[in-house]
């Protein structure tokens, strides 16, 4: 299926390009390298599975294949959790690096060895400038920048210089190696920029060996290099870094040469997806961690129920651009709704509950229906539900009063109850402060199933659960984390726009027993309650809690409506 969608769309940019250089020769054994370089810095988010399913779609739909690179180049920030995270998440989406797990840490002898034949060729030298005076001889964008004072220092000296950065003589933010390029260039980019630095930091893989630490946009290229990769694909933002990128690429000796591509990310209204912010929320208890059910992180989205394939789905229908551009969380939502209606196992839920008492029906009597599993699938199977005297149904089905249209239960007015019989309201039981706290009802025994011998027709259908059968668990019912659809563009500060109602906690809903067979991972339907999962994290067999993955109401659908789509 997915196959035949791809092949029904033209070709994205990337795509000709890969064509493009396959046709002409210009990839070393027809095999094309990409490859997915997360920072560890965090957990990844919706935002990466665009990268991902780039990245790992291309080398699959092209017989190539796909490194996962973790790029550890900043020791301070990165945690083992994370590395785990990230493997685990790309697992889960369904891709596979086999034995390609790389980490830029893996390079450190290599870079240091080009940065001293690059201070050697007299290509870099170690600068004294400050951040700050550094930053001030850069120049702008209107002007041009200054060459530092200690830019012409012998080839001696720099290696000397360099060796005892290395040897940890410097303390942090001292010296800095850094290319000799063009300090008037119009790239700031390409104005000397900085190689290494000193930073005094234990590094999860490399432990102490090193106190200097290769920057980014040399790291980057190189990486690429090593591996083999040739289409190197990120994101706009790396687009001005295009030319350091080849400069390094070029620097002698190295012997493959990669291309950077540069594509839009994903940005989805309603959502924040730095990881920054992120793991603000996390260190600062705004939600339960990075898995919590309403963080845009892969992790959450899993908790929350979206599966893998609905997130693949998302991201090939945002395709694949060079502009940049904000989708509706509403097609987010579009496409775990499409999903999840396939393969849901519908249930009956009663989240709000009123009781009701069945007075022509025999105490003690169970009686059993046959549900489907799930009414969309011609081979459904089907399970049992547990019928009897005392039931429930939603407070909201139940109007003592009716106002006008309402054809739900009210007294003397006849409903269906799904599956089994339909009953007619005779009456309510009240406490002393006048809440309803029983209806009473009459059955009519001819309507077995929910049809009668006379054919006649009632317009409200109920959902309703055995009282003395049903599972009584948590109900978690999520709603999104922000309210407004760019957090923060109001008042500066994304904290504002919190939703103060983006979790409610139902402490005991009424669910009918086939649910205390549910697993971690099972996608299920409340009947017109909405979609639910099982929690990975707090769900156990006595105490099960489910996750509102999303309401049944489709409002992409209904945008599409009025925008005549
Ligand atoms: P953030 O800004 O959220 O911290 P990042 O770009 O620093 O993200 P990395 O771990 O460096 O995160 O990203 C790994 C890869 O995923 C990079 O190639 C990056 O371009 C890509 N990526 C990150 N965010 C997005 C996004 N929103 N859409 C598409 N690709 C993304
Ligand atoms: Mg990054």
């Amino acid at each position: 299926m997915e196959n035949e969608k791809n092949e029904a769309r033209p070709l994205n940019f990337l795509e000709k390009i890969i064509e493009d250089d396959l046709k002409n020769g210009r990839v070393p054994d027809d095999k094309i390298v990409t490859r997915f370089p997360p920072e560890p810095n965090g957990y990844l988010h919706i935002g990466h599975i665009k990268s991902i399913c780039i990245n790992f779609g291309l080398a699959l739909k092209y017989g190539g294949r796909c490194h996962l690179r973790l790029d550890d180049t900043n020791p301070a920030k990165e945690e083992t959790e994370y590395i785990d995270s990230i493997k685990e998440d790309i697992k889960w989406l369904g891709f596979d690096w086999g034995k390609y797990e790389f980490y830029a840490s893996d390079y450190y002898d290599q870079l240091y060895e080009i940065a001293v034949r690059l201070i050697k060729d007299g290509k870099a030298y170690v600068d004294e400038l400050s951040a700050e005076e550094m930053k001030e001889y850069r120049g702008s964008l209107t002007e041009p920048g200054r060459n530092s004072p200690w830019r012409d220092r012998s080839i001696e000296e720099n290696l000397r210089l360099f060796e005892e950065m290395k040897a940890g003589k410097y303390p942090e933010g001292t010296l800095t190696l850094r290319a000799k390029i063009d300090m008037s260039s119009p790239n700031i980019n390409m104005r000397d920029p900085a190689l290494y630095r000193i930073k005094y930091a234990h590094h999860p893989r490399t432990g102490d060996k090193w106190c200097i630490y290769p920057m980014y946009d040399f790291t980057h290229p190189i990486s690429d290099a090593i591996e083999g990769i040739t289409h190197s694909i990120c994101t706009l933002e790396f687009e001005d870094h295009r030319p350091a990128y080849d400069w390094a690429c070029s620097i002698d000796g190295i012997e493959h040469t990669p291309h950077q591509y540069e594509f839009a990310r994903l940005n989805i209204n309603y959502l924040l997806m730095s990881k920054r912010k992120l793991l603000y929320l996390v260190n600062n208890h705004l939600v339960s961690g990075w898995d919590d059910p309403r963080m845009p992180t892969i992790s959450g989205v899993r908790r929350r129920g979206y599966s893998p394939e609905a997130m693949k789905d998302f991201v090939s229908r945002v395709g694949v651009a060079k502009v940049e551009g904000v989708v509706d969380y509403s097609l987010m939502e579009f496409c775990v709704r499409e999903d999840l209606n396939k393969r849901a196992k519908r249930l009956m839920a009663v989240l709000d509950p009123i009781k009701i008492v069945i007075d022509n029906y025999p105490d003690g009597k169970v009686e059993y229906f046959e549900a489907e599993d799930n009414p969309e699938d011609e081979n459904t199977s089907k399970h049992r539900i547990a019928f009897s005297k005392n039931l429930y149904i939603e407070r909201e089905d139940f109007m003592e009063t009716p106002v006008k249209g309402y054809h739900r239960l009210y007294p003397g007015n006849e409903i269906r109850l799904k599956y089994a019989y339909y009953i007619t309201a005779t009456g309510v039981e009240k406490d002393g402060e006048g809440n309803i706290t029983a209806v009473h009802c009459t059955y009519d025994p001819e309507s077995r199933g929910g049809t009668t011998a006379d054919g006649r027709k009632v317009k409200g259908t109920s959902h309703w659960v055995s009282a003395d059968h049903a599972l009584v668990a948590e109900v978690r019912q999520y709603d999104k984390l922000f309210s407004a659809e760019c957090p923060g563009a109001a008042t500066g500060n994304y904290l504002d726009d919190l939703n103060p109602d983006s979790l409610k906690i139902i402490p005991a809903a009424y669910i009918e027993e086939e649910a205390g067979k549910a697993k971690v991972g099972d996608y299920l339907q409340f009947i017109r309650n909405g979609y639910y999962c099982v929690d990975s994290r707090d769900s156990s067999p006595e105490h099960m809690v489910f996750n509102r993955t999303c309401t049944l109401k489709d409002s992409w659908a209904k945008q599409k409506a009025k925008m005549g789509l």
